[in-house]
């Protein structure tokens, strides 16, 4: 059998791993590191770059040197978040026509399922280097946060990379398997997983093999790239006030900011200060400008705290839903690099009353999950019987004035499906318009639409008579499903599906055809792989 690999498709960066003799591997990349740059950049030479080397030339070639496409995945362009992040991004976006994110490559365009398949792509042609020989089917991992579509956009960009999903899990409980089987431990675990781009604080209880999840609450839009645009910012200002130049609008600048920003967020976690050194920034009209300043741990702090303090509040509520208080707690598991600043850990360490455990790789543990789950679902692990995880968003319809009927409600265990009666109000009514949502806002409107159905072909009869029960169901991968049936007839109803976002398969197989002709071309390099 083909072997199956664990993938944690990380904002900033990417891992994956495989199971060996119950033990969780990493396979290292072609570069022979650990974990990969989750970035895509387009050449002027037509050549596609991923990775490391990728990476190694976005200060040179920052408008198409892709990065963080995961904040971008299964959200539409006007939202909120997503004009928010425009402006610090160095490469443009644009509007689909369904409304969703669109990369803008000076005028051709792609979606961010098409660079993390190319991501995805990489990692699989890693693996494959790895073993000698095909792989094809994986368990990807998601932030626990995600939506529906962001967990389909996910799932698409797997296809898309010829990829078999066997399971989409989320990332938290993919670290607490980690944890779970190196320390065989039971009792009460928190995972604090926060990335470059999403954070999630979720509590199980191990006993015996299950893995039961019994709170997840989180931020999908909270994480260490936040963090590295606080330090951006000020650096930009710091060099206005001492030179009187304003470097916002100079892309090389940025990208050249950013990436010492970031590094020197790194270093500030082992040392109380460091200094960023970046010559010929900027030619003024006296000549060369360098950037030269040390950046203090302290300041970091300053400038970052309101964003830790944000994670406190969900601490508190995770545990409320839990119905747990921080005594209750054996360990703490801190997941995601930016867990590794010394402010997070203290004000987790301060909260829960207890010291995180150092057991797990907080940059692995994600990966190393997915390829135990991926054992599980093989029957290959046995010191694990179950994993009880749940749906973090709660899933309703909307009815009259813009309120919002959940259906299932959030920290709901997976899979689920629940059945509610339908009817008309009109006599001869023949199609009931049913349109449904995620969220916890009490207001439709204020929660992102997943689909809008038509039960049509309602038999005519007075108003309230017809019965149609609609099935909501919500996957082990937390994908949502809906069915509907006539009670009367028992014939199951034909339901027209509008998606309100994601790629249509219309879409899905077009890109895949084009993906499928390049891989050709691809082929004689493949050759050597194989
Ligand atoms: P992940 O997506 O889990 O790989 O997390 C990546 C994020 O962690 C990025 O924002 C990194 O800048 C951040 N990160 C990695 N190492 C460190 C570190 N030593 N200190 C602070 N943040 C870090």
């Amino acid at each position: 059998m083909s072997p199956v690999i664990g993938i944690d498709l990380g904002t900033t960066y990417s891992c994956i791993a495989y199971l060996e003799n119950n033990q969780a591997q990493i396979i290292p990349n072609l570069e022979g590191n650990n974990t990969t740059p989750s970035i895509v950049s387009f050449t002027s030479t037509g050549e596609q770059l991923i990775g490391t080397p990728a990476l190694r030339q976005a200060v040179t070639n920052p408008d198409k040197t892709i990065y963080a496409v995961k904040r971008l995945m299964g959200k539409k362009y006007n939202s909120p978040e997503i004009q928010e992040i425009q402006r610090r991004l160095t490469y443009k976006l644009a509007e689909a026509p369904n409304g969703d994110v669109l990369i803008d490559l000076e005028g051709s365009y792609i979606t961010p399922q098409e660079i993390s398949s190319l991501i995805l792509r990489y990692l699989r042609k890693c693996a494959e280097n790895y073993f000698g020989e095909k792989v094809r089917e994986a368990v990807i991992t998601v932030p626990a946060h995600f939506n529906d579509h962001q967990r389909q956009a996910t799932k698409d960009a797997a296809k898309i990379a010829g990829i078999n999903v066997l399971r989409v899990i989320n990332e938290p409980t993919a670290a607490s398997l980690a944890y779970g089987l190196s320390t065989k431990k039971d009792g009460h675990v928190v995972v604090y997983d926060m990335g470059g781009g999403t954070f999630d604080v979720t509590i199980l209880e191990i006993s015996e093999g299950i893995f039961h999840v019994l709170a997840t609450i989180g931020d999908t839009f909270l994480g260490g790239e936040d963090f590295d645009n606080r330090l951006i910012e000020w650096i930009l200002e710091d060099f206005k006030k001492k030179e009187g130049i304003d470097l916002k609008e100079d892309k090389f600048a940025l990208q050249r900011i950013k990436e010492a920003a970031e590094k020197a967020k790194r270093e500030l976690s082992y040392t109380l200060e460091t200094e960023v050194n970046l010559p010929f920034i900027a030619s003024g009209g006296q000549g060369s400008k360098h950037l030269q300043v040390v950046l203090t741990r302290s300041l970091l702090e300053s400038l970052t705290k309101d964003l830790v303090d944000k994670t406190i509040p969900c601490m508190a509520q995770a545990l409320d839903e839990s119905k747990l208080s921080p005594e209750d707690i054996e360990e703490v598991i801190l997941v995601g690099g930016q867990t590794k600043m010394p402010l997070i850990r203290s004000t987790v360490k301060n909260f829960f009353g207890k010291d995180p455990v150092d057991s797990v790789n907080p940059d692995e543990a994600v990966a190393m999950g997915a390829a135990i789950q991926s054992g599980v679902i093989l029957g290959e692990v046995h010191d694990i019987v179950l994993l009880l995880d749940v749906t973090p968003i709660s899933l309703g319809i909307e009815t009259e004035n813009d309120k919002f009927v959940k259906i299932i409600e959030k920290n709901t265990t997976i899979p689920t499906k629940k059945t509610m009666p339908f009817t008309t109000v009109e006599d001869n009514q023949r199609r009931v318009k049913i349109h449904v949502l995620q969220g916890e806002s009490s207001r439709a409107s204020e929660n992102v639409s997943l689909a809008r159905f038509d039960l049509v072909g309602i038999e005519q009869a007075p108003a309230g008579v017809p019965q149609i029960d609609v099935t909501f169901e919500i996957d082990a991968d937390g994908l949502v499903k809906v069915s509907a049936k006539d009670v009367a007839t028992g014939r199951q109803q034909s339901i027209e599906i509008r998606p309100s976002a994601g790629l249509s398969t219309f879409e899905l197989n077009k890109i895949m055809k084009r993906t499928e002709e390049a891989a050709e071309v691809e082929k004689d390099d493949e050759a050597g792989l194989l």
